[in-house]
């Protein structure tokens, strides 16, 4: 376990950390928990770990938000940020802040290690697309030329579907939910409906067809595979 990538957890409800601790350690991952901002902004600095989950609230001078700031000055470490409420102040708050995603309490732990594993997915520095093409099943989107590709034939899509289908492929394997795909293609700021999702989904299945293999995930939201 001497080479396992180190993530942080900085929470102060002991018996979440535990819980995390638990799931993360399970998945290979060391894990260091603090209850305090001040002391995670000491451990990160000291020895930068490959990747922080963070509360917003915590019981030090410093909340979440705080942290996430700090950390943000001149690093890109990923930061998953918990929030207490799925509240719109939270949400932009922690995008804001430089969080690369959140996840609403309750959640399941289940949940917590598919974000993290996703998040470190898409900080790898050689990850499929760092070229500007994204390859999913049948389908290449080519976010230089913003151009999609559906078996080698360019298809014309509107500009809400190509960024929809760019972030469903930077994300694949991800089970997005609507207002993750809201927050990620139309803005956090973006007032709207979650069936603005399912209308676009409907054009993106009718013009790529069966290359596009997009998964409707029961509850949750999309999947592309
Ligand atoms: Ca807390």
């Amino acid at each position: 376990m001497a080479d396992a990538p180190t993530i942080v957890v900085v929470e102060d409800d002991a018996n979440i950390a535990a819980l995390v601790e638990l799931y993360l350690r399970e998945e290979g991952f060391r894990v260091t928990i603090t209850d305090r901002g001040e002391r995670a902004l000491d451990i990160i600095r000291a020895r930068p770990p490959r990747l922080v989950v963070l509360d917003v609230g915590l019981a030090g001078d410093l909340d979440g938000f705080d942290v996430c700031r700090a950390v943000r000055v001149g690093s890109d470490l990923p930061i998953l940020m918990l929030t207490a409420r799925d509240d719109e102040v939270d949400r932009i708050g922690g995008f804001e802040a430089g969080a690369d995603d959140y996840l609403v309490k309750p959640f399941s732990p289940r949940e917590l290690v598919v974000r993290v594993r996703a998040i470190l997915r898409r900080s790898e520095p050689n990850r499929p697309g760092a070229e500007g093409v994204l390859a999913a099943g049948g389908i290449e989107v080519d976010t230089v030329r913003r151009e999609v590709r559906a078996n080698g034939t360019p298809v014309a899509l509107a500009t809400r579907e190509f960024d929809l289908v760019a972030h469903l492929a930077a994300h694949r394997g991800q089970a997005l939910s609507r207002q993750q795909l809201l927050d990620g293609v139309w803005g956090a700021g973006w007032v709207g409906d979650e069936r603005t999702v399912d209308v676009h989904v409907r054009q993106l299945r009718k013009k790529l067809g069966p290359a596009l293999g997009l998964t409707t995930v029961w509850g949750i939201g999309y999947r592309l595979d």
